[in-house]
């Protein structure tokens, strides 16, 4: 789970990482109120999307007055901005983030990683701060220095101080730098994030470390174990159907292919999407129903693929174990029936009760065509989804 980067200020905040003051707001209104609380001086104001790249796109804004500070509010709320991280569509603004301007001397880069091939936090400091960390990465690799934490254990002096040495810092600086490392990490291990991310760590002009962004991913298995953060979810960032499919208790990935599918069991529906793919044609989601489901939780899901305006065939592949095949075509056709089904659908069944599921199927007069395999299941999917002959 992503948070907004006011909401990483905030734990940031708490985890005693300096942050500049600032305050929320979803109007211009409330953003000249936010504005006139804060310290005179420069002011500015962020788009607050779970995207980066919002400096480029516009959806950051260094004013001079709490006034300039609303009318930029003003401009940003309910616009569309497009970054290199939101996808050609973009994200709109619903909130934006009013905070004291800081005299910048260098932007420093600061991340903390999950390294899952290391099976330990990674530490991750440069001094190309502010920029794309990603190409820094690709062209100079050389200035980003890196570390492991033992699992459980804090990030230690000598290591902070290693890396920010390395980064070219003067003492003072490393100082500072050293209590916010720790503290990125000790927020990492206590909240269970995957990534905690500060770029640009600022160096003032006074010679003080601040975190001027803030990015912070969580683990979403270990979120029954941290409530508070479970809370700082923004369903306004999901993708409504992939929030609608959840409340349902579906497990419903969208991909943005043209050929919905419903497959019990997580293994074999990774295996129908590879199928797809090689059959040349792609998947517009992943949908396990579950190895018990209902003939209910199947009509919610056919109900889930049916919304997304991207499918023009459905690729049904259920293997009868606990859920039976004649609960299955129950379902199907039910959910058919409800929602007036039009598109095409490949069907393939094996296990329990086949043969009853396929006289239920075989009887509905819907749309569908039988698969013996896989294979053929997936080449007449394609065949379908691109609108060839039947
Ligand atoms: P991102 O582009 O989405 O990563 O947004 P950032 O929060 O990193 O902002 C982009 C750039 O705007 C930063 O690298 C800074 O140079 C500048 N910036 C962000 N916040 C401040 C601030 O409080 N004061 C000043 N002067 N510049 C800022
Ligand atoms: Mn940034």
């Amino acid at each position: 789970m992503n948070i907004h980067e006011y909401q990483a200020k905030e734990l940031f905040k708490s985890f005693g990482v300096p942050v500049p003051g600032g305050g929320l707001a979803l109007t211009a209104d409330e953003a000249l109120k936010v504005a006139q609380s804060l310290a005179p001086g420069k002011l500015v104001v962020k788009a607050q999307i779970h995207a980066g790249g919002r400096g480029k796109g516009g959806g950051v804004k260094v004013v001079d007055s709490p006034q300039e500070a609303a009318a930029a509010a003003g401009k940003m709320l309910g616009m569309t901005l497009v970054t290199h991280q939101t996808g050609p569509a973009g994200k709109t603004v619903g909130k934006v983030w009013i905070e004291e301007g800081t005299a910048i001397a260098g932007e420093l880069y600061a991340a903390v990683v999950l390294d899952r091939a290391a099976e330990r936090l990674a530490v991750m400091v440069s001094p190309a701060g502010g920029m794309d960390i990603e190409e820094v990465a690709a062209k100079t690799p050389e200035k980003i220095f890196t570390t492991h934490v033992e699992p459980g254990q804090p990030l230690w002096g000598f290591q902070a101080r290693k890396l920010l040495f390395g980064c070219g810092l003067p003492v003072a600086l490393v100082n500072q730098g050293v209590g916010i490392l720790q503290n990125l990490v000790r927020l990492a291990w206590e909240k269970e994030a995957t990534l905690v991310e500060i770029n640009p760590l600022a160096v003032t002009a006074q010679d003080k470390l601040i975190a001027l962004d803030g990015k912070i991913n969580f683990d979403d298995s270990a979120l029954k174990r941290h409530k508070e953060i479970a809370l700082l979810d923004d369903p306004a960032e999901s993708d409504p159907l992939e929030r609608q499919a959840v409340d349902m208790g579906l497990n419903y990935i969208r991909l943005g292919g043209t050929v919905g599918t419903m497959v019990n069991g997580a293994g074999l529906a990774m295996a129908t999407m590879d199928v797809i793919k090689m059959a040349g044609a792609e998947p517009a989601n992943f949908l396990d129903v579950g190895g018990g489901a209902s003939e209910e939780m199947v009509t919610k899901g056919f109900e889930v693929i049916l919304t997304d305006p991207n499918v023009k065939a459905i690729l049904i592949n259920i293997f009868g174990g606990i859920l039976r095949c004649d609960t299955l075509a129950a379902g199907v056709v039910a959910a058919a029936k409800k929602l007036k089904l039009t598109v095409p659908m490949v069907v393939r069944l094996e296990g329990t009760n086949v043969q009853a599921g396929k006289e239920i199927l075989g009887a509905s007069g819907l749309n569908f065509e039988v698969a013996g395999s896989m294979s053929e299941a997936a080449q007449k999917i394609a065949l379908v989804a691109a609108g060839g002959a039947r």
